[in-house]
């Protein structure tokens, strides 16, 4: 059974990487404790909120020009991606193309307000296809929460709390956009949604699955493959739980690559071993939980998964970087 799915390689981009919209996963970027719900005294569509020390704080003092003029700094791809886009939580168009018969468009909407203790995440695209009009319409949402405004690093390199809330949602939009980017990418007739940061992206994924690292990477899908079936409801076929580890997969590569390209672009280098963590607890969950043992036994597995994911991040580094590639 190992062995049988270890051989499968990622599937190719562009066909079925819609899976996450039909359960409305999503790729989230969260912070350490995800768990913690949302506080009650913050409404999620009020600008203003509660925080300790600073009642009703005032979100709209950033100044959208700013947050762009930063990104703009850092990726000339994702400050075009951005460019007309507002971030008052409505729907812009930022790619149209016409292939064949068909249209394909993407709409992105940005949205700043606090909820809870995920410093952002991207709803999955829910696609929209007329056939009528031979048009296929994508939608993306990204939220940012910029709570962490009084993170002591933060604090001392940015005193004024403009600068620095402008410059906290462009850090976590920049990862955020990264995630479109790559769906972009993964989804658009190909050729389309080439850009640098999707084809580093696949460059990643390509070296992660490649022979010399298959050490780690079967270490990290067997885990997974545990986790799915931990999680699994009993019914689904095994080509449907193979499926599952793959995407999993998919996604951890893509928040290696998301944390690590927002790092070295905001001057915070990226740590694998948080990383990973982080992202193999995520995992789990996605995998859906411990419906079929244990929580002790289900969260060993998840420990145990993030160890080979640190394992795998640290080939990866050290593989990509043989190849000249910083
Ligand atoms: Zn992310």
């Amino acid at each position: 059974m190992r062995g049988d799915f270890i051989k499968r390689k990622t599937k190719p981009a562009g066909k079925d990487v819609n899976a996450w919209d039909e359960n409305s996963s999503f790729w989230s970027y969260g912070s350490q404790d995800l768990n913690t719900s949302v506080p009650n005294a913050s409404s999620p569509t009020s600008f203003f909120t509660f925080i300790p020390n600073v009642p009703y704080f005032d979100l709209r003092i950033y100044r959208e020009s700013k947050v762009k003029s930063v990104i703009k700094v850092h990726s000339e791809d994702m400050y075009r991606l951005l460019e007309n886009v507002h971030f008052d939580g409505d729907y812009y168009r930022i790619k149209y193309i016409r292939s064949e018969d068909w249209e394909y468009c993407w709409d992105l909407a940005v949205r700043v307000q606090f909820f809870g203790k995920m410093l952002g995440m991207t709803l999955y695209p829910k696609r929209l296809v007329s056939q009528k009009e031979k048009r296929v319409v994508y939608r993306s949402m990204i939220l940012v929460n910029p709570y962490q405004l009084w993170d002591e690093t933060l604090v001392n390199k940015f005193w004024n709390l403009q600068e620095r809330i402008e410059f906290l949602i462009a850090r976590i939009l920049f990862h955020e956009c990264v995630h479109v980017i790559i769906s972009l990418g993964n989804i658009m007739p190909s050729g389309f949604g080439n850009t640098d940061i999707y084809l580093e992206f696949r460059k990643m994924l390509e070296v992660s699955v490649s022979k010399k690292l298959s050490t780690e990477h079967n270490n990290v899908q067997f885990r997974l493959w545990n986790l799915v079936l931990f999680g699994a409801s009993g019914s689904e076929s095994e080509e449907k739980l193979l499926e599952r580890v793959q995407e999993i997969y998919e996604f951890l590569i893509n928040e290696k690559y998301s944390n690590q390209k927002t790092g070295k672009s905001f001057y915070s280098p990226s740590d694998n071993k948080k990383i990973a963590r982080k992202y193999a607890w995520m995992a789990a969950v996605k995998a859906g939980g411990s419906t079929q043992v244990t929580r002790r036994i289900w969260q060993v597995e998840a420990r145990r998964l993030s160890i080979a994911l640190k394992e795998l991040f640290d080939r990866i580094d050290m593989e990509l970087s043989n190849m000249g590639f910083k």
